[in-house]
């Protein structure tokens, strides 16, 4: 880092560390950002009066049980083979995780793209392969186009098992429920899918300030810096783009489009969290004949009814609020999605050794 660079940081952390305005109580919806913030020891960067709450914005984390019962259900027939990221695997659904039922015979491939699992299926037609398509507006785009080839390829044996989800709605079911929120730490990686302008109608409606941030510790300083900044002194909404190198207010409309061509908004079921209109995407039209079975999967059942995953993600609780965290509840033996991915929250809480 040159010296500028320094001097920068300095002033940074010097101002957040002795921060005494207002009680800001930020949180940062994307887990990148929650396993960034533990990495970069940024919670020790700043005043006690600089609360970082982390969201719900790990997609693992937030699929219902009965997307993963419905996951399981597909791998157990004889001619299907699902494939995921690895995460997803030991995500608990209501009894048991896909992981714990291929004991029962339960055919399972992990993926490192959504195109490997073209190429599976066009080495074995005898059978139907169901990709399991998680995530947010930021890998939308790609499922969009694995869709795309699919249909134009003719390719008969692929189909989707689509949890997509979008962050405007479960941002403002938050603020409606009254989660103890001041400020957002914007994600980035959303963000140039979208462009910041998307957070611009929830700055307005909550006068409260959004920072988009990247993910490394002096992007997300910065962010913080932003906020603490504007909010000391000030009120109302703004948002504030601290990740212009990939990140413009209109973001990136050419992957706009393609959502926009092959999935719709639909209602979606977010676990521990509850049903939020128009906070999902399913696929339409055409496309929609790829469907595995993804509309209707509301079901929510906590496989350990102790685990509090809904209030983790929700911000209401910090993870180690949660009793069984650390304990019956570590990443070997996981109660709850949040211990599964390394995005969740009670897991990055867990490993990273965060306090707060
Ligand atoms: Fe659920 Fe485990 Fe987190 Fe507790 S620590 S909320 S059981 S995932």
């Amino acid at each position: 880092m040159d010296k500028r660079n320094t001097e920068l940081l300095r002033a940074i952390t010097d101002y957040l560390k002795n921060y005494d305005g207002p009680e800001l109580r930020i949180m940062e919806v994307c887990g990148s950002h929650t396993g960034a913030i533990a990495k970069y020891g940024i919670p020790q960067l700043l005043s006690d009066r600089i609360h970082l709450i982390s969201g719900p914005g790990c997609p693992v984390c937030v699929a219902p049980s009965a997307y993963i019962d419905r996951m399981i259900e597909l791998s157990l027939q004889p001619d299907v083979i699902v494939t995921t990221f690895g995460d997803l695997l030991r995500v608990p659904g209501s009894r048991e995780s896909l992981s714990e039922a291929k004991g029962r015979g339960a055919k399972a491939r992990m993926v490192y793209s959504p195109f490997d699992t073209i190429d599976l299926a066009k080495k074995d037609p005898a059978h139907t392969y169901v990709f399991a398509a998680l995530g947010f507006e930021t890998t939308a785009p790609v499922y969009a186009l694995m869709a795309r080839q699919v249909l134009e390829d003719g390719i008969p044996n692929v189909k989707l098992l689509t949890a997509i989800k979008t962050m405007p709605a479960v941002i403002r079911a938050l603020m409606d429920s009254g989660a103890p929120v001041n400020a957002f730490l914007a994600p980035g990686h959303v963000s140039v899918v979208t462009g910041s302008r998307i957070w611009e109608p929830l700055a307005e409606q909550y006068e409260i300030p959004f920072a988009v941030a990247g993910f490394q510790g002096i992007e997300i300083l910065e962010a913080l810096y932003g906020i603490a900044r504007w909010t000391n002194g000030r009120s109302g909404g703004r948002v504030m783009n601290f990740y212009p190198s990939v990140v413009s207010r209109a973001g990136n409309e050419e992957a706009q489009t393609q959502i926009r061509e092959v999935f719709e908004p639909v209602s979606a079921v977010w676990r521990g969290i509850g049903e939020i209109e128009g906070s999902g995407l399913a696929l339409r039209g055409p496309y929609a004949a790829l469907d595995a079975g993804s509309r209707g999967l509301s079901r929510d059942v906590r496989k350990n009814k102790a685990c509090r995953c809904g209030e983790v993600l929700c911000g209401k609780i910090p993870p180690t609020a949660c009793p069984l965290h650390g304990k019956v509840c570590t990443p070997l033996t996981p109660q709850g999605a949040c211990m599964v991915s390394p995005e969740g929250s009670c897991r990055t809480w867990f490993e990273g050794g965060r306090k707060r």
